[in-house]
């Protein structure tokens, strides 16, 4: 598919960032080139209409999920919500502790984002150590809400990230 190589030529490495021996994965230049996110909104889309059935929200990942996210949520014709690092959302929420690939932090939902029994797609940009999006599936599962798969743009394969959110699927556009 010729949105993949266009896709992959939008991605920066970054030697070192934001530690010495981290390869950070840039994919601000995505952004920048409205062909290559529109190709990443249409792939994604493709995937989801082909898999499932009936999608109820698409739940992005703070930060870089915000980003694809609403896109995705616009084209499948469904909202879209948030997973926040804590301590940025008003009013009552739950949250859950997570290690990252550098660092630790906490994720956070508005305790009213989902409710019990909605199907919905988690999307970021990356899938590194899966910690973050273990995170996330954690707060839907919280909240009975039923993760249907998870989305990124890029998938670092050396680090398993994607067995530790089994049973979940996920689905990456290109893998490092
Ligand atoms: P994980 O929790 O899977 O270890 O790390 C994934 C999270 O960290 C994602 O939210 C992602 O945005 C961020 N992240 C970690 N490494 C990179 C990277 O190389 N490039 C980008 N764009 N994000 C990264």
């Amino acid at each position: 598919d010729n949105r993949l190589n266009l896709i992959q030529s939008r991605i920066r490495d970054f030697p070192d960032f934001p530690q010495k021996g981290i390869i950070f994965r840039d994919i601000c230049p995505i952004l920048k080139d409205p062909a290559a996110l529109s190709a990443v909104t249409s792939l994604f889309e493709e995937h989801v209409r082909a898999q499932f059935q009936q999608v109820d929200l698409v739940v992005g990942l703070d930060a870089r999920g915000f980003l694809f996210g609403p896109l995705l949520a616009q084209r499948l014709g469904v909202g879209f919500v948030l997973v926040r690092k804590k301590g940025k959302l008003p009013g009552a929420t739950v949250s859950v502790a997570y290690n990252l690939e550098y660092g630790k932090a906490e994720a956070e939902i508005q305790e009213d984002a989902v409710a019990p029994g909605q199907k919905v797609i988690l999307i970021d940009d990356l899938l590194a150590t899966g910690g973050t999006l273990y995170a996330a599936c954690s707060l839907m599962n919280q909240q009975r809400a039923e993760v249907l798969g998870c989305l990124v743009v890029v998938e670092l394969k050396e680090l398993n990230g994607a067995d530790k959110i089994k049973p979940h699927p996920v689905y990456s556009l290109l893998k490092y």
